[in-house]
């Protein structure tokens, strides 16, 4: 069989949600009074996009081969990812056999080095990843989960992201998980509202739905003890991204801190196997939180995911559209999936995989199919 060879590279830039899921209208919960890093500074404490969380935008890797197959993934990164993937990283895939895709990564990683490493280069390289796995499902006519080892299991179970644990139970998740809105900034009064949400959604969905704070880098070891000790009263399951992700020292500390049967989780905004090496080595949590769209793609989160399996931390999707449910359906051990919601339900996006990138980009799309052949 004759192996098909990559012809073209292209991103480009959509604005409004897709994998910038930040990016949202006035009104929307995900931008309203969430604790930040940023809360620190009154003029940037009720709207994330205040200080930019929104400025870089989706961008759309598409690619094609001498035979007519197309790949396409999504990642966040807007115009600087989009420079870096066309003029930089598409000399590393153009010409080259789809099948060479650990090749690609070692040369698009090792290529950049000298200013990349993490942050908006992994993304970049995140996502050409994802759409050279799409192009290999493609030119297979196989899903990604049947090369990676296939199904391990026939459902996933889901927790939503939201304001609305309650209603993420009405429409049968099993866990609700809350952005915090208060940080070291508002002190013993933040926490003090905290624990009050925390109790009336309590209250609302019963003792055994999961109930969990995402904390989005904003908090200090103290600060995050003092919330995780208050909180565990009202069962709080898991305390998020409690602290900034270079922090592995505090971390490390908290994990120590927090009540027994509490998790620590974080992961969110680390990337490769080096940087989650480093939070497994330290012992900084319970359960790791890659995002298959910035730690590396699934070439490294596959590379990630096996020590990570022999220390048994549990796994979590914390990016969940339709890249992420084949590796969900692949992994052994403890799959918790959560999938971005609006607070009353996530948007329901369609099955039409090949057509028209860039809507699909935009649709808060997430069905198995999407990745690699369905
Ligand atoms: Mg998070």
């Amino acid at each position: 069989m004759e192996t098909a060879v990559i012809k073209h590279v292209r991103a480009s830039v959509v604005r409004g949600g897709g994998a910038d899921y930040h990016d949202q209208g006035e009104g929307h919960w995900i931008d309203d009074n969430i604790s930040t890093p940023m809360s620190k500074y009154p003029a940037y404490r009720k709207s994330r996009q205040s200080f930019g969380i929104n400025v870089l935008g989706t961008v759309v890797v598409e690619i094609d081969t001498d035979g007519g197959h197309y790949g396409f993934a999504v990642t966040t990164g807007g115009e600087p990812a989009a420079f870096i993937i066309e003029r930089h990283l598409a000399r590393f895939l153009e010409g080259r056999k789809v099948t060479d895709i650990e090749l690609m990564w070692d040369q698009m990683y090792n290529g950049t080095l000298y200013y990349g490493r993490r942050g908006i280069v992994l993304n970049a390289i995140s996502g050409v990843d994802l759409a050279l796995w799409d192009l290999l499902g493609q030119v297979r006519q196989e899903p990604v989960h049947a090369m990676i080892g296939g199904a391990v299991r026939d459902e996933i179970r889901f927790y939503a992201t939201g304001a609305r644990p309650d209603l993420a139970k009405e429409m049968g998740f099993i866990g609700g998980k809350m952005a915090l809105r208060h940080g070291p900034a508002q002190g013993a009064e933040g926490v003090r509202a905290e624990l009050q949400r925390l109790e009336q959604m309590r209250n609302a969905v019963g003792e055994d739905f999961w109930l969990m704070f995402d904390c989005w880098m904003s908090l200090d070891v103290n600060y995050a003890t003092k919330l995780a000790v208050a909180a565990h009263e009202f069962g709080l399951k898991w305390i998020e991204e409690a602290l900034p992700p270079d922090d592995y020292w505090g971390y490390a500390e908290l994990k120590k801190n927090v009540p027994r049967g509490m998790l620590v989780t974080t992961g969110e905004h680390e990337a490769t196997r080096w940087g989650f090496r480093l939070l497994m080595e330290m012992d900084c949590c319970d359960l790791i939180q890659p995002d298959v769209g910035w730690c590396g793609g699934l070439t490294e989160l596959l590379k990630i995911s096996v020590p990570c399996g022999c220390a048994r931390k549990a796994r979590s999707a914390a990016w969940i559209k339709c890249l992420q449910l084949p590796l969900r359906l692949h992994t052994p051990e403890q799959p918790i999936c959560r999938i971005p919601d609006d607070g009353a339900g996530s948007r329901q996006g369609g099955s039409d995989v090949h057509t028209d990138a860039r809507r699909r980009a935009g649709a808060g799309w997430r069905s198995v199919e999407g990745f690699g052949a369905g």
